[in-house]
C-alpha cells in the first residue's frame, strides 16, 4: 500500500498545527459513526519549474462541498478558504515530489446517537508524499468481487464518506488475499460499478464504455478527465451505460481511472486475459496523454493545473 510520508504541517481546529499534533479524541462522531466524507487531491512535481501542479483542486472543492451539503457539514471555511488551505499545505511541505493532498470533513461533536443534522462538523487536511498508488505499467490482474457495491439508497457511493470505504476495504482485501492486485465490484443487480478506489472503463470495438452516474460511482474527477481526453484529443466516442459482467471477459481492454491510481491498464480479470494480456493501445494512449495533461504539459489543459512554489 501507499507509503505515508507525512508533511510536517496539517491543517487542524481552523489553523496549521504539527501534523503530530492534530489528534481527535476517541468520542468523536465521525470516529464512531463514519460520518466523515473526504477528497484526494494529486499534486504533481516539476523538476524544471520546482513548483507542484495541483490537479483540477476546483474540481475537488466542488466535489468537496456538493458532498458537504448531502451530509448536512457545516464548515466554518468557504470555498476560498479550502483552496487556500490546501495551496498553503503543499507549500509548507517543503516537497520536492508528488504529493496527495487529503481535505476531510467530519462530525467532530463528542455527541451520542447516529445521525448527521445538528451535529457539529469541522474541516482538517494533510499531504503526503505520493508516488504511484497501483502499478500502472504491465497491467493489473484482477477479479470481480464477491462483495456488492453500496447502494445510492443506503450509503451512497457519490458521497466519498469514510465509513463507506469499509466497502472497499472489504473488496480490495478479499482480492489481495487471493493473490489479486485489485477488485471490479458489481452492484446489486450484477452490472458493473467500478474498482476499491478507481473507476472503470473498457473499450469494445474502439469505443470507450463506462457505467453511468447512476451505478452507484464515485464520480470521479479522473473519470471526467479521460471522457473529456478521449472525446476531444482523441476523437473516441464514449459511451455511459450500465456493463454487465461478461463483458468484461470479452472486451478488447479496460482500465481504471483515480487520482491515486491514475489510469491503470488491466490485463486479466479472474484469470481470463483482457485482449492479449497487456495494456491496450488505446489505455496506452490516453495514459499518455493523462500524464502529459496533470504534468502541465499541454497547454490547452494548463487551467486544470494549480500551481506552487
Ligand atoms: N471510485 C472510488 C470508490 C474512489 O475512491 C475513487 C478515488 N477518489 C475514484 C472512484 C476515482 O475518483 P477520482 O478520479 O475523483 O479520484
Amino acid at each position: 500500500m501507499a507509503e505515508m510520508e507525512a508533511a510536517p504541517t496539517a491543517y487542524f481546529e481552523g489553523k496549521f498545527v504539527p501534523t503530530g499534533e492534530a489528534k481527535v479524541s476517541i468520542l468523536t462522531h465521525a470516529f464512531n459513526y463514519g460520518t466523515g466524507l473526504f477528497e484526494g487531491i494529486r499534486g504533481y512535481y516539476s523538476k524544471d519549474e520546482d513548483e507542484i501542479l495541483i490537479f483540477r483542486l476546483q474540481e475537488h472543492i466542488d466535489r468537496f462541498l456538493r458532498n458537504c451539503s448531502l451530509l448536512y457539514m457545516d464548515l466554518p471555511e468557504n470555498r476560498e478558504d479550502l483552496e487556500g488551505i490546501c495551496i498553503e499545505l503543499v507549500q509548507r511541505s517543503g516537497f520536492h515530489e508528488d504529493v496527495y493532498i487529503r481535505p476531510v470533513a467530519y462530525k467532530s461533536e463528542l455527541s451520542l446517537g447516529p445521525k448527521v443534522k445538528g451535529v457539529e462538523s469541522s474541516f482538517c487536511c494533510w499531504v503526503i508524499k505520493l508516488g504511484d498508488y497501483v502499478e500502472i505499467n504491465a497491467g493489473l490482474d484482477v477479479a470481480v468481487s464477491s462483495w456488492r457495491r453500496i447502494s445510492d439508497n443506503a450509503i451512497p457511493a457519490r458521497a466519498k464518506t469514510t465509513g463507506g470505504y469499509i466497502n472497499s476495504a472489504l473488496a480490495r482485501s478479499e482480492a489481495d488475499q487471493a493473490g489479486f492486485d485489485e477488485a471490479i465490484v458489481l452492484r446489486e443487480d450484477g452490472t458493473v460499478s467500478e474498482g476499491s478506489a478507481m473507476n472503470i472503463f473498457l473499450v469494445l470495438d474502439g469505443k470507450l464504455i463506462t457505467p453511468p452516474q447512476s451505478a452507484d460511482i464515485l464520480i470521479g474527477i479522473t473519470r471526467n478527465t479521460v471522457m473529456e481526453l478521449a472525446q476531444k484529443e482523441l476523437g473516441l466516442e464514449v459511451i455511459e451505460r450500465p456493463i454487465a459482467r461478461t463483458e468484461l471477459y470479452v472486451c478488447d481492454e479496460i482500465f481504471f481511472t483515480g487520482t491515486s491510481a491514475q489510469v491503470a491498464p488491466v490485463r486479466s480479470v479472474d484469470r481470463r486475459l483482457v485482449g492479449r494480456g497487456e495494456p491496450g493501445p488505446i489505455s496506452l494512449k490516453l495514459q499518455t496523454l493523462y500524464f502529459d495533461v496533470v504534468q502541465g504539459k499541454v497547454d490547452s489543459y494548463r487551467h486544470w493545473c494549480t500551481p506552487v512554489k
